[in-house]
Formats: structure tokens, sequence, C-alpha cells
């Protein structure tokens, strides 16, 4: 869960690095004095590439980069993707930088960005959190959109969503059924219906498709589709984990948390509260 994140997130710099150490503390074994080169002289010649035991002796590997504290890390825009990281790779800053990333060397969690690059004009900085209603009519934001795909015959599609009525659907929704959800998901969202397709006309086969990348994950596309349910428990799990909701259960209850906190992002004068 949690670990394929964050292999898939540091896999384009700090593995690399990581590996590093590993080498350096292969070789650490200090100077063997190999064995005086006294062989009967049997075949010199002919051993094959013999391990060259005259170069010097192998330096003690460096110390540990210190672990700098985070407040250093948070530079928002030190985050940004593969491009930044390989620019910084280029000179020396960049590597306390990249061991601080090192997920080995820190406590969960601890040495990633507070903020991350908004993934959606909808999204705020902060992962799985989006502006409020009257900050997106603010800005002038009305449709929301998502990228869908069919179940059948995979054709991809761009879904579109007017914010408020969609919203006041859901909300509604919640209002008329809150006391008899007992903190669960009912039916109609563990198991969503989805448009049909537009191309090979499969009922109910439009997906909201999932961003692989947590953080890119467009929750208000699905929360306005009611499609909140075909999100995996590991990535609901994610949702409530950065917004400071209880996260055990099974899915249902992890789903009904994500929605109520959703609309409590869009709307937090509402009633979504658990
Ligand atoms: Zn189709």
């Amino acid at each position: 869960m949690e670990d394929t994140d964050r292999k898939r997130k540091s896999g384009d710099n700090s593995e690399a690095f990581e590996d590093g150490d590993l080498d350096l503390c292969l070789c650490t074994p200090p100077p063997r004095r190999p064995k005086p080169p006294i062989q009967p002289p049997t075949l010199p010649f002919l051993s094959p590439g013999p391990p060259q035991h005259y170069s010097p002796p192998p330096l003690p590997p460096p110390p540990q980069p210190f672990l700098l504290p985070d407040f250093d890390a948070v530079p928002p825009n030190a985050t940004a993707g593969p491009s930044a990281a390989t620019a910084a790779a280029a000179d020396p800053p960049a590597r306390p930088l990249r061991s601080r990333r090192n997920p080995s060397q820190a406590p969960r969690g601890a040495n990633k960005s507070v903020t991350v690059p908004p993934p959606f004009p909808w999204a705020t900085d902060r992962r799985a959190t989006v502006h409020s209603l009257d900050h997106l009519l603010s800005q002038n934001i009305r449709e929301i959109t998502g990228e869908a795909q069919c179940k059948r015959c995979e054709a991809s599609q761009m879904i579109s969503y007017d914010l408020v009525s969609k919203f006041n659907e859901v909300a509604a929704f919640i209002r008329a059924r809150k006391h008899l959800m007992h903190d669960r998901a009912p039916v109609e969202w563990m198991n969503p219906v989805f448009p049909d397709c537009g191309s090979c006309g499969q009922p109910n086969s439009m997906r909201p498709v999932v961003a692989a990348k947590k953080r890119s994950i467009n929750w208000l596309v699905m929360l306005l589709g009611q499609t909140l349910g075909c999100c995996t428990l590991d990535q609901l799990k994610y949702f409530c984990k950065h917004t400071k909701n209880h996260r055990t259960g099974a899915k249902d209850r992890v789903l009904y948390l994500t929605y109520l906190a959703i609309c409590k992002q869009l709307d937090p004068a509402g009633p979504f509260d658990r």
C-alpha cells in the first residue's frame, strides 16, 4: 500500500542512492590482507584476470549524511518531478536532499514534503484536498472534468460534471440518508453506476480512471459522479490518512469517511461531520 506508493515515488532518484549505499556497505569488510602472493609459480599467466590485490585498500565508507530536520525539506518548489530531480543531481546540495527522501532513514511519511503541485485546478497543494465551493466559484470553476474509460471497449472519454448541481445531489443524499448509514457507505456508493459508453454503447461502463500516483487522484470528479467506490481500499485509506480521518476498517467505512470528508472540504459548514 503505502510502500508501493513510496517506492514509486522514490524510484526515480533515491533508489539509486540507496543502492549506492548498499554497495559501499558490501565493500566495507576492510582491507582483508590478501594472502601473500607467494602461490607456487604454477600458472601465473593463465589465470584469467585475477582480482587486483594491489589496489589501495578500500576507503572506509563515508559517514551517512545527516538527516536534516524536516522544515528544511518543504520548499514547495523543490518537490517538482523528475526534471527538477535530475537538474538537482548535477550540483552537490542535491545529495543531502536525496538522502532525506530515503525512506529507510526516516519514519513513515516524515520525509514527505507538506505540499504537492496541485494536480487539478480544483485541488489544493495539500494531498487529498480540494478547494471549497466558495473558492472554486470565486475562481469561476464550475465544471469538473475527469477521464473515464470503458470497461468493455477501453475507449476513453472526458466526463464533465456541473459542480454545484452535482454537489447538491450528493449533499442531499447524505442529508436524507445519513442517519441510516451508520458510518458505512450504502450500496449505491459501494457499487457505483457509471455512464454508458459513447463508443460501444455498453451501459454502465465508463469507469473513472484513477491515477496510479495517489497524490494525482481526481477525488472531486469521483465525488460528484458518486463513483468513489471504484477506488481501492488502499487509495481510500490514503485519502483518509492525509485528511486526518480515522482510517482503519472495511471499505464501506473508509468510503463513507471519504465521501463526508470531501463534502466537508467543499462546504465546511455543511452537515458532513461524522
Ligand atoms: Zn465501450
